[in-house]
């Protein structure tokens, strides 16, 4: 067997040097189970708050174990406080948003509701679930938090002062991008606005054009899906703000 352990696993204990960490029945059968691993295997652990951890398994069983951390193998490494902000859609593309968001480097997902989001509701602990195994295949050591679905309305009325909003304005395709707006980006918190199928109401639109922290801005002369516009705009993002530079 190879000394290096592949299987990267989530958990929610503290982590360090000889702690031992008993596992749910969840993770005991996907490592027992599923992957077959024995006693003496090696597994990558992290929490999202202790770096990763090299640990040994030292009790395998069908509906629990043990494992023991020996090593740090990676520091933690969280993301630049950058939010995304969308509205759900079809089951499928929301999941496929959010297992992008925490590959991207999202800090934190915000299923928002606007005027034409066609979902009214989310399963939030799946979402969460998709974040926590994006996590575990990309070697991040940290997982976005998934929130409730909150109206955009409420969002904007208790927006933090010091957070700018990059706002994907599709009316604004076919339109090149005011140069002016990437000497306006800084380094500070940011958020990432991606409407629905429907796009923006004009009453949403006239409420983000009255916030000096939106920034609206064109992904380009085609309008993309909301989920392809997800993935371009954190792109974009971590290019010229983020932990891409
Ligand atoms: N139904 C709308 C399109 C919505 S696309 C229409 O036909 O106009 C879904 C979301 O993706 C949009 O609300 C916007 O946030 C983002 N988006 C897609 N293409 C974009 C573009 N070219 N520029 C800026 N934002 C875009």
């Amino acid at each position: 067997m190879k000394k290096d352990a592949k299987i990267r696993l989530f958990v929610e204990q503290a982590l360090g040097q000889g702690q031992s960490v008993p596992l749910s029945r969840e993770a005991a059968h996907y490592l027992f189970g599923v992957m077959r691993l024995k006693e003496g295997a090696k597994v990558k652990l992290f929490n999202g708050k202790d770096g990763e951890w090299q640990a040994d398994v030292v009790e395998a069983g069908k509906r629990g174990g043990v494992l023991t951390c020996l090593e740090q193998s990676a520091p933690q490494q969280s993301p630049p406080d950058l939010w995304l902000m969308f509205a759900p859609i079809k089951k499928a593309r929301t999941d496929f948003i959010v297992e992008k968001a925490a590959e991207m480097g999202a800090a934190r997902i915000c299923p928002m509701q606007s005027d034409f989001t066609n979902s009214e509701r989310i399963r939030q602990d799946r979402l969460q679930a998709h974040a926590i195994e994006a996590a575990e295949q990309c070697g991040g050591t940290y997982v976005p938090p998934v929130d409730g679905l909150m109206p955009l309305a409420k969002r904007l009325d208790t927006w933090p002062e010091d957070r700018l909003l990059l706002f994907c304005d599709e009316s604004l395709s076919g339109r090149a991008s005011d140069p002016g707006v990437l000497a306006t980006l800084k380094d500070q918190p940011w958020a990432i606005l991606i409407g629905p199928e429907g796009g923006f109401s004009d009453a949403e639109r006239k409420r983000l054009a009255g916030m000096e922290n939106a920034v609206p801005v064109s992904l380009g002369p085609r309008i993309l899906r909301a989920d392809t516009a997800a993935v371009a705009a954190m792109t974009f993002w971590q290019l010229h703000l983020g932990d891409w530079r």
